[in-house]
């Protein structure tokens, strides 16, 4: 991260950002960066290559580009295409401080072989995931001295959920003595799933019969055969979801008592649920009680997903700066709002 420090417009210290993946929540990330005067998307990349302008890149111009070509790599004139996206990138960007990574993560351990990348390049900075499954973060948790020697401050599991209703339940917890029980349900509408590939390919892991490498492994037509037969619904139980080891490390209660599942439409915008996390728990004067925290309908899953990760980034970025590296989670720190 370069000591030098870029303001915008309103004089507000700017983060430089980088995307990588630039699908369905990559795309969003953009959008959702676009307006704001503390963060500025300098650099985004794909499979196929990846675009870099430490003066800031035009959102719109990189999304045409990739829904038309394929790649954010043709965007003249600060693309590049190439198969090592992630690595050229890392090695030419001293510059960004900090990266949102909407990549798959697919097999399980990929975001681990990345935060393993960027190690090996020697770049210091924050780094923020929306990552999901416990086994997938619990692998990240194990880099906490790696991470911090290299002086990354890594946040994970910082999109909806995990994420924005793991924080909720974090900050609902307090008023109880005890936690009984964490109950995520989520309600997701997308219009279709070639939008959100991985999404759609990870929550198919979940189901029964399928592993994240048979999900991996299945090709577009397959999945489409699947929805087929479900009308396009997905309906997830028992999901191996990492609130579960995000609640217990914030001591808030054993991993058993989180559960989370939720229902996924690929056909239609409209949220087949409401997505809301209730959290029961008895007070100090014996009551047991729920509070609940229901996210509006109107709310997309990218939305729900984007805006927290750079809420976090920015918290992270705070991190950073008082020399405090290695790895947290949406759990233990507040997001902060960026303007
Ligand atoms: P997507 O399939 O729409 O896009 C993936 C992008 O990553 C594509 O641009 C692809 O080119 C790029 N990519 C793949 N392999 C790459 C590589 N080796 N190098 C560089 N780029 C590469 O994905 P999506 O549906 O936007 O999902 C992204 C991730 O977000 C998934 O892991 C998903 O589970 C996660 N997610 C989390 C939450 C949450 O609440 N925590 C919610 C939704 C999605």
């Amino acid at each position: 991260m370069s000591g030098k420090q870029v303001t915008g417009s309103s004089n507000l210290p700017v983060t430089r950002v980088g995307v990588l993946g630039f699908g369905g929540l990559g795309q969003a990330a953009a959008k959702v960066l676009a307006p704001k005067q503390e963060m500025r998307l300098v650099t985004a990349a794909d499979k196929h290559g990846y675009a870099y302008c430490a003066d800031g890149l035009d959102a719109s111009l990189c999304i045409s580009t990739y829904q038309s070509q394929g790649s954010v790599g043709y965007l003249e004139p600060f693309g590049k295409l190439t198969t090592e996206s992630i690595e050229e990138l890392i090695a030419v960007s001293s510059l960004v401080d900090g990266y949102f990574l909407a990549l798959p993560n697919l097999p399980n351990d990929f975001i681990t072989t990345v935060a393993k990348q960027f190690i090996k390049l020697g770049w210091r900075g924050v780094l923020v995931d929306a990552i999901k499954r416990t086994s997938a973060v619990e692998q990240l948790l194990e880099m906490h001295e790696e991470l911090s020697e290299a002086g990354i401050t890594y946040m994970t599991g910082c999109g909806a959920t995990p994420g924005l209703l793991t924080a909720a339940a974090t900050l609902a917890a307090q008023s109880y003595a005890e936690i009984h029980s964490v109950e995520i349900t989520f309600g997701v509408g997308i219009a279709n799933w070639e939008a959100y590939r991985a999404t759609i390919r990870e929550d198919i892991a979940h189901m029964p019969g399928y592993s994240v490498e048979t999900a991996r492994l299945m090709t577009d037509a397959e999945v489409e055969a699947l929805l087929d037969q479900t009308n396009g619904i997905l309906k997830l139980e028992n999901m191996e979801h990492a609130d579960d080891v995000m609640l217990e490390l914030a001591g808030i209660c054993p991993r058993e008592r989180v559960t989370v599942g939720g229902v996924v439409d690929t056909r239609n915008l409209k949220k087949p649920l409401s997505t809301n996390v209730k959290v029961t728990g008895r007070t100090f004067e014996g009551k047991i009680s729920t509070h609940t925290f229901t996210l509006g309908d109107e709310t997309s899953m990218a939305a729900n997903v984007c805006g927290p990760a750079f809420g976090y980034l920015k918290a992270g970025m705070q991190l950073h700066k008082r020399g405090i590296h290695g790895i947290f989670t949406a759990a233990e720190i507040m997001p902060q709002f960026v303007r």
